[in-house]
């Protein structure tokens, strides 16, 4: 019995010293784990179908870092670019891996927008991307945002926009320029900018993202929502807005402007019920379509001067024309890599020609504002898989190559208007698009038909090389020859150009002061985004607006309004 005893106590003392070396051998492998824990950044150069696939990334991860597999814990993709230079195709990724250890952060950076309920109010007229990124800064620095914007909300919107094309008619108030979102919704949703503020291009990205955008936008070279995602970022922004106790009113159109002595206090406009003021410093972000604002500022003696803008065309290929261009490939883009891109530019007689705005697998839009206009635009879904790639085709043109009188500050603007009427005009009075084919343009040939287009109001055959200003046209068929020699099949009758691309920016600038940002002589008004002259693009304008939202912050420090 005794010996019984003495074995189980041998067996038991054995199964403790077992489970103690076991407990050491996994707290030491645990504290070994904490010390080989890091975040480390690659960068890979990978075929494309390579780079398509987490797994195969995450192994060449493991082979280059002489890690195990298995200790990758996480991998994120800060930056994505193609490299198409050569025959073969490559894909540069930079890489964040965690190894033994869990990312301790989203993979885009929150903003927080307090309650500001009670705070002095700030009017921003127009919830384009200038003003929408302004009501949003306000709400960073404590101030409330009233948003006043002339069109519907981004879903009614759609209504309206689909019409243009079906009915050929274009309500003024809302259409592919107004209504929520402004002309960024219904866009292509191209993130880039030429804007070299990395910071302030990343904490936008960062915003939509925030906003359900897609978080590739943060790595790749050129970003992009696309038109079928952006309506609901839209939506999400007005509701942080509205949800942190700023106003937003849509079908109110400022119609004149609240001016005692030098000083801005606030706006008037008119909404479904009639006349309505709004009270405050005012952020101004109207656009560069809304033309009766341009005409206020100047019969107020507002002091606004014409800008230059750039005139042309837009030109669309079948994409897979274009994939096998850039690509370099028959087969155009395969299956791993998206729709093409491509940008030129030349110097033609002492002027800029190049391409703007490009849309790879997108579809050309009537993006008029009004009745008795034709002007072109163009945009493209996420996925970029449409059968067409178009362009703006544009020639840079001075205040001093259109107008007799510089000074004569909506000049510009109403030869934008001039030219987008004849093209109306020639377009036969309705929605539908003069065009010509492409190498037909160059050599001054009238089409006797036309290629299948995106273009869904449809499109009527005409001589543009003929009636399009020859400072617009010659310069551009020199162009498109100079384009036509850098890529092979480029220039050629399967592609057409459609009449009149105008609205590439604003034909005004409403002068402000460099450093506080209001206006040059009315104090309380900030001239914001594409629409003063101070930006172009959905980035660059949401850049700007939040700007002014800081300069106006900065400004109401000093007193209450
Ligand atoms: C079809 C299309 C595709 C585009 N694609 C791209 C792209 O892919 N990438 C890119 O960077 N840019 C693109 N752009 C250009 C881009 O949309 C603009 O640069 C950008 O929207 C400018 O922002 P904004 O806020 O300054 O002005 P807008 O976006 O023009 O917004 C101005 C707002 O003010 C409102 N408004 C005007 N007048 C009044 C008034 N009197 N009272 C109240 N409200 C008023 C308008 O309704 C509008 O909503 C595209 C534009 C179009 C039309």
């Amino acid at each position: 019995m005794a010996q019984r005893y003495i074995k189980y106590r041998h067996v038991t003392q054995y199964f403790f010293v077992f489970c103690a070396f076991f407990e050491t051998l996994f707290r030491f492998s645990t504290f070994f784990c904490y010390l080989c824990a890091m975040i480390r950044d690659f960068q890979l150069r990978l075929l494309p179908q390579m780079a398509a696939s987490d797994a195969e990334i995450r192994q060449h991860v493991a082979d280059e870092g002489g890690l195990n597999i298995r200790d990758i814990r996480a991998q994120r993709i800060l930056r994505r670019s193609i490299d198409a230079r050569q025959r073969q195709i490559f894909v540069n990724l930079t890489v964040r891996v965690w190894v033994n250890e869990e990312p301790e952060t989203e993979a885009f950076q929150r903003t927080d927008y307090p309650c500001v309920e009670n705070r002095p109010s700030v009017v921003v007229v127009g919830a384009g991307p200038g003003g929408l990124f302004a009501a949003l800064r306000l709400i960073e620095l404590g101030l409330r945002p009233i948003v006043v914007e002339r069109g519907k909300d981004v879903h009614e919107r759609k209504r309206d926009i689909a019409r243009i094309s079906r009915e050929h008619l274009v309500n003024p108030e809302s259409n592919y320029s107004f209504g929520e979102g402004g002309a960024g919704a219904y866009s292509d949703g191209k993130l880039y900018t030429r804007s070299k503020k990395r910071g302030s291009v990343e904490k936008i990205l960062n915003v939509f993202c925030q906003h359900g955008a897609q978080t590739s936008i943060l790595a790749d070279a050129h970003p992009h929502i696309g038109t079928d995602r952006l309506p609901r970022v839209i939506e999400n922004i007005r509701n942080t807005i509205l949800q942190a106790g700023g106003e937003v009113h849509f079908q109110t159109r400022m119609t004149d402007l609240l001016i005692e002595g030098d000083k801005v206090m606030g706006i008037v406009a008119e909404d479904v019920n009639g006349s309505v003021e709004f009270h405050g410093p005012v952020i101004l972000a109207t656009g560069h379509s809304a033309r009766d604002v341009y005409r206020l500022l100047a019969a107020r003696n507002i002091e606004i001067e014409a800008k230059g803008i750039a005139v042309g065309v837009r030109l669309e290929h079948p994409s897979q024309l274009i994939d096998q261009i850039q690509y370099h490939s028959r087969e155009g883009r395969g299956r791993w890599l998206p729709a093409a891109e491509y940008s030129y530019v030349q110097q033609v007689r002492e002027r800029g020609v190049y391409s703007f705005c490009m849309c790879p697998g997108g579809f050309v839009v009537p993006a008029a504002t009004g009745p008795e206009q034709v002007v072109v635009n163009g945009m493209s879904p996420s996925n970029r898989g449409g059968k067409w790639s178009n362009s703006g085709m544009v020639v840079e043109m001075r205040p001093e190559d259109v107008l007799a009188d510089e000074g004569d500050s909506l000049g510009m603007l109403r030869y934008q208007e001039e030219l987008e009427r004849l093209c109306w005009q020639q377009g036969g009075r309705r929605q539908t698009a003069p065009a010509q084919r492409m190498s037909d343009f160059v050599n001054g040939h009238l089409s006797y038909d036309l290629p299948a287009s995106s273009y869904a109001p449809g499109l009527v055959s005409s001589p543009l090389h003929f009636w399009v200003p020859p400072f617009i046209a010659e310069r551009l068929q020199e162009g498109f020859r100079v384009f036509g020699r850098k890529s092979h099949g480029f220039l050629t009758n399967e592609a057409v150009v459609i009449g009149v691309e105008t609205r590439t920016s604003s034909p005004v600038r409403i002068i402000r002061n460099n450093e506080t940002l209001q206006h040059v002589r009315l104090e309380g008004l900030y001239p914001c985004g594409e629409g003063a002259g101070y930006a172009g693009g959905i980035v660059s304008a949401a850049i700007d607006g939040e700007r002014c939202a800081e300069a106006c912050a900065e400004m109401m420090k000093g007193f209450s309004v």
